[in-house]
């Protein structure tokens, strides 16, 4: 197993009171898989995705335990120091918006071969080349071109696409991505989600696919980890996720899928919202939107059962 998170919590101080926002996650990744973390807004995805980079604000964590265990270590006791040199070499993040991670002062080029210089020594000339190499493996026409211009000259799928070719620059063995996709057009996101799924193939790295959109999952993930306030409620493979839902969270997600079926009135949503992560109870977190809740889901968070690999925690299944 590459990744493994064994009962993460992280907790927040607030105004308001103690923020649970990751509630004892486990999410197992293994080599060469992209796995999907789903979840609303709120759900406590992109927490964990920066608790495993150990980027979260140390001043405004209540409390953090549990274990990310990656090739043996576990980061969360790692120092800084050594955590610093997993980031950027071996586990490597892209965010939604490539603007907020790429300086708009700074050629493309010059802050592509700043990566090579700092994580493998190479003179310029040499982090040049690797640059242009990368950029075309991105399937962006022009490279040279492109790497003499500046981000505000590149589209938002280009710009992506850069986020992407630096993110493998060092060959990581883990690819966070969260939300990469959100804030491009339907076309493009297809585009650059197959870029991602040739480059797994070709470079073998597990990739962490953080979004909020169930229907970009059946694109790229093969296994799906579904979030609902701060805890896994369902894990399977992804196709075992699409053809038999088991939490109903999950099928309602599924069904307000929109597809070209559907006319606009119809769509689904589901009812309420999520709880408060202040004031979480130790009961089923989906009870007040579930149509099938029953007296024992106020009683306990229930255990996960595992049903021939297909993980789900919900009492219709005790
Ligand atoms: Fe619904 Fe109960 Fe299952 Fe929660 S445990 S999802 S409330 S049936």
């Amino acid at each position: 197993m590459l990744l493994e998170i064994k009962n993460l919590e992280v907790f927040f101080k607030s105004s308001q009171g103690v923020v649970k926002a990751v509630n004892g996650v486990d999410i197992n990744i293994r080599e060469g898989v992209t796995s999907a973390i789903v979840g609303e807004s709120g759900s406590g995805k992109s927490v964990t995705s920066l608790a495993i980079m150990g980027l979260l604000e140390d001043s405004s964590i209540e409390k953090i335990s549990g274990e990310i265990n990656f090739d043996g270590k576990n980061l969360l006791e790692l120092p800084e120091e050594e955590l610093r040199k997993i980031r950027g070499n071996e586990i490597s993040m892209i965010f939604q918006e490539p603007m907020t991670s790429l300086n708009p002062a700074l050629k493309v080029g010059y802050q592509m071969s700043e990566v090579f210089i700092e994580h493998f020594n190479m003179d310029k000339k040499t982090a040049k080349e690797k640059s242009i190499e990368m950029i075309e493996k991105v399937e962006i026409q022009r490279a040279e071109e492109v790497y003499n211009s500046y981000p505000h000259e590149l589209s938002g799928g280009m710009r992506q696409r850069i986020m992407i070719a630096m993110a493998l620059s060092s060959n990581p063995k883990l690819l966070i991505a969260d939300e990469p996709t959100t804030a491009l057009d339907v076309t493009i996101q297809k585009e650059v989600l197959e870029l991602m799924r040739k480059l797994k193939e070709d470079l073998n790295t597990s990739i962490i696919f953080i979004t909020h959109d169930l229907a970009v999952v059946s694109d790229i993930a093969d296994y799906v980890n579904v979030l609902y306030a701060g805890k896994v409620v369902e894990r399977a493979k992804a196709e075992d996720i699409f053809a038999n839902p088991l939490h109903p969270y999950t099928r309602g997600l599924l069904r307000a899928i929109p597809n070209a079926h559907k006319k606009v009135d119809e769509l689904y949503t589901i009812r309420g919202s999520v709880p408060n992560p202040v004031d979480l109870k130790n009961e089923c977190h989906f009870c007040d939107r579930c149509d099938e809740a029953m007296d024992i889901c106020r009683t306990a968070f229930p255990e996960e059962v595992d049903i021939d690999g297909h993980k789900v925690s919900c009492y219709l299944y005790r």
